[in-house]
């Protein structure tokens, strides 16, 4: 389960600035997770759940923003979202292409008190 690192890697990140900001609290989390990293938003809510009781993160709030994949294609050009896992160019069906964004895995903002 790949979603367990990164939530630790996530919750240990937000406690390192939150605490040097001199927070008593974390209220909510806003993370940027791209369609292609396979990330599920319930799992990484579950995990963080896990991990974070004994912390100032306790009870945050998740905010979870979504990065469509887009993709170009390498035959004509065409730059199309990523449908239901279909890869085929809408423009000329070639399979594939370069991948321009759905591989995002970020913490946008943290809240805290
Ligand atoms: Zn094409």
């Amino acid at each position: 389960m790949h979603e367990l690192s990164v939530t630790q890697n996530v919750l240990n990140v937000v406690l390192e600035h939150a605490q040097r900001a001199g927070a008593r609290r974390i209220i909510a989390i806003h993370l940027v997770i791209g369609e292609l990293t396979g990330f599920v938003d319930d799992s990484i809510q579950f995990y963080f759940d896990m991990l974070s009781p004994d912390t100032i993160a306790a009870g945050a709030k998740l905010a979870i923003r979504r990065i469509p994949a887009r993709l170009r294609c390498r035959a004509c050009g065409e730059e199309f979202t990523l449908k239901d896992s279909n890869w085929l160019c809408p423009k000329c069906s070639a399979v594939g292409g370069d991948i321009l964004q759905g591989r995002e895995f970020l913490i946008e903002s943290i809240e805290i008190e």
